[in-house]
């Protein structure tokens, strides 16, 4: 058997390995590279294999670092059937669709500027009709349904607990009258995350090819958000302001309305109106209201009781551009929760225009801020701050919550490496920068596996 490592090798997108045994070619997720415009265009468009010769593609989740490259593969020749878990397919039938939008505008934008100066056109990496061709392809197993592949292999998912209907890929391989058990992780999710379950181990297994984004270092505490969000909202209430709270579309903001429903049940919630105004995050929760039976005990027990975890009273959501501009017009207190996470796009752009100037305000950030994002320079106080081109003073008061990443940390990877027991031969550490990779590459030869590589983009192993 052998492995290649075609992204997420050194760097924590585009992630893409390719299994190749009893002359079956596997590939495992087809992430978009998300980096420097350039690079991202040469990388997503041209594959270091040939899409056609691809017999089947599984995928561990929906985020678009594993599974935004998909319509590409499928616009390349790929023919073969795409695996992955009901939630999955579901989050991704609208995060695809989202991810072909945003293609068509980066590419609109560039044209402008090459027939400018009078190069050739660009076309976009991909279509709504890629997208639609994509999804036809997808076939859903639930966890523990195991399926076969091909010959000599047998596919079973794990609940990874990274986000709804991860997965863990487990591929039993029998080649050569020997089987053996290779598990591909995907993303691991952390210990005691609401709503989903905890991401759960996987035993005797002999090759692995684990995440390490978080290999190098421990997660501060989850600070407790329910106490944070009823603080900030006794806060609005006196001065009848505005809580804004960017966040991302899938997940985060599931996360959010789980915490405001905890606080409503417990009777510790001011009647404040929330606003969920985006229109990927009101899919996405309907997702989660989809899919239940991934939910963790807790949740379960919610709905048992009658408690539908992501509807309160005086919660509402807004998919319409009108809906959504009434809202710059009603006083305050309110709560307004909106997309992006980052502050690179969509409606909070609008809402922050609005409310930034405002020092009665809060603008709370649950979620990572990357380098040079707009999110970013609002958590570094930097002021004033560019929205739509213009220049805005920033006088509202600015929270930001630590530790709610949905990845495990070193501890939390080592556990769950730790416990696919001791006939684990070697691992394979990707979706990482290299310091956190050989970190964790390290610790897991001091678990006593034999051997940990940090594979580089292209190389291949036999094993
Ligand atoms: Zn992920």
């Amino acid at each position: 058997m052998k492995i290649h490592f075609h992204g997420a090798a050194h760097t924590v997108t585009g992630s893409m390995h390719r299994v190749e045994v009893n002359g079956l070619n596997l590939l495992l997720d087809c992430g978009l590279f998300q980096g420097k415009r350039k690079e991202a265009f040469q990388r997503n468009r041209n594959f270091s294999f040939d899409p056609a010769a691809i017999d089947a593609c599984i995928l561990s989740h929906a985020h678009i670092d594993h599974s935004g490259n998909l319509p590409s593969l499928v616009k390349a020749g790929f023919k073969g059937p795409i695996y992955a878990t009901p939630a999955t397919i579901e989050l991704c039938s609208f995060m695809l669709k989202d991810s072909a939008h945003i293609q068509n505008r980066d590419v609109l934008y560039v044209n402008k500027r090459r027939k400018r100066q009078g190069q050739t056109l660009h076309e976009p990496l991909y279509e709504m009709k890629d997208v639609e061709a994509c999804l036809k392809k997808m076939k859903s197993h639930r966890y523990h349904d195991s399926f076969s592949p091909g010959p000599g292999v047998t596919c079973t998912f794990t609940d990874a607990g990274h986000i709804l209907g991860s997965a863990a890929v487990t591929l039993d391989i029998e080649e050569n009258g020997a089987t053996r058990r290779l598990v591909f992780t995907g993303d691991v999710g952390r210990e005691d995350a609401p709503i989903i379950n905890d991401p759960e181990p996987v035993h005797d297994v002999d090759f692995v090819i684990t995440e390490g984004t978080y290999g190098d270092r421990l997660h501060p505490a989850m600070q407790d958000i329910k106490t944070k969000l009823k603080e900030l909202c006794g806060a609005i209430v006196d001065k009848k302001s505005r809580l804004l709270i960017p966040a991302f579309a899938v997940g985060r903001t599931q996360q959010i309305l789980y915490a405001l429903n905890e606080l409503h049940a417990e009777g510790k919630l001011c009647p404040v109106p929330v606003f969920v105004d985006s229109p990927m995050a009101t899919t996405a929760t309907e997702t989660y209201e989809n899919h239940a039976q991934n939910y963790d005990q807790e949740a379960l027990e919610y709905l048992s009781k009658g408690d539908y975890p992501f509807s309160f009273p005086k919660l509402r959501f807004t998919p319409d551009v009108e809906a959504s501009k009434e809202l710059s017009k009603m006083k305050g207190p309110l709560i307004i929760i909106s997309a992006s996470g980052m502050c690179e796009g969509g409606r909070i752009l609008h809402h922050l225009a609005q409310g930034v100037g405002n020092r009665d305000n809060i603008i709370l950030f649950p979620g990572f801020q990357a380098q040079h994002t707009l999110g970013r320079q609002l958590i570094e106080k930097r002021n004033p701050v560019r929205i739509f081109g213009e220049e805005f003073a920033v006088r509202a008061q600015i929270v930001s919550i630590r530790g709610l990443s949905a990845h495990a940390d070193q501890k939390g990877l080592l556990k769950y490496i730790g416990a696919m027991g001791k006939k684990l031969k070697q691992a394979f550490v990707v979706h990482c920068e290299p310091h956190p990779g050989r970190t964790l590459a390290r610790e897991i030869v001091n678990l006593g596996v034999p051997k940990a590589e940090v594979p580089t983009r292209n190389q291949s192993f036999t094993i």
